[in-house]
């Protein structure tokens, strides 16, 4: 017998906001391999008859590496019908899932994704922000502080006054963070939020701004929302432009329409 394997997104941590596919599957499942950022209420979703395998991180030590999940899944969907890789968020974000992919595909096991709710968007409904309010964005960039392996971790061609950034990871310094921001030509008043375990009930919201971001100490998971959206102000509305900024913003623009035309 050869199974499938579902990678299925267990959304920022309210149980009520998995799919209803994500639930049917867990119920259905023979084995789970779950991730450090599962919510214990998705946990408790599982069918009791599935093994779970704890497969997280934590302060860095991994309790398995990637190799050996890429091998456990193969291993498993032999002898499984259902196997579920859970991961927080959304699957396919920030999660390594490119890897499972390839390794699933290269040992031809049928796999399927099933999406969840990202930690942005949890993070967006938590502080109560549109993340693209047209009056004030029009682009939103799902980033992280850790590099990646070309060693970069934004491409600041690509923000604009009228991007939101969702830094993801952004590890307990958000001092350092807010250091790289103004370096890249933000203004330090522009605005941010930060947003500790979104959608659970210890969830908390701290507004601040660039400046001040490097005093803003909260529980992880915790992500970081800048941007002129991340306001409850609208008097704050024009705090994030940086002329510099604005004017890098035009020449990119007229370059890419220069672009267009041929
Ligand atoms: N695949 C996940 C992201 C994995 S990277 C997703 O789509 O959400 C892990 C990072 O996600 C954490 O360091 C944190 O920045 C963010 N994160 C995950 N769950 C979160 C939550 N409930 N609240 C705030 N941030 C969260």
């Amino acid at each position: 017998m050869t199974g499938k394997v579902y990678l299925v997104g267990a959304g920022p941590g309210d149980p009520e906001l998995l799919t209803l596919k994500a639930a049917r599957i867990l119920a259905s499942a023979g084995v789970v391999l779950y991730d450090a950022l599962v919510s214990k209420e998705v946990l408790a979703m599982i069918s009791r008859d599935a093994q779970s395998i704890d497969v997280g991180k934590r302060a860095g030590t991994k309790l398995l590496t990637q190799e050996e999940i890429n091998s456990l899944l193969i291993s498993y969907a032999k002898n499984n019908n259902v196997v579920v890789r859970l991961k927080g968020g959304d699957p396919l974000l920030f999660g390594r899932a490119g890897e499972e992919i390839d390794a699933l595909r290269g040992a031809r096991v049928d796999f399927e994704i099933v999406p969840g709710i990202t930690a942005a968007i949890g993070a967006a409904a938590g502080a109560k922000i549109s993340l693209t309010d047209r009056r004030v964005a029009s682009q939103v960039l799902f980033t992280t502080f850790s590099r990646g392996e070309t060693g970069n971790w934004l491409n600041w061609a690509a923000v604009t006054p009228e991007t939101t950034i969702a830094i993801y990871m952004p590890g307990t310094h958000y001092g350092e963070v807010a250091d790289r921001l103004v370096e890249n030509g933000l203004s330090p008043e522009t605005p941010c939020v930060v947003v500790s375990q979104a959608t659970r009930a210890q969830q908390e919201v701290r507004w601040t701004n660039i400046a001040a971001l490097g005093e803003a100490q909260l529980p992880a998971p915790s992500i970081l929302l800048v941007g002129r959206v991340a306001t409850q102000s609208m008097a704050e509305w024009g705090a994030g432009i940086n002329p510099e900024l604005l004017k890098r913003a035009k020449a990119n623009e007229a370059g890419l329409n220069a672009g267009k035309k041929n």
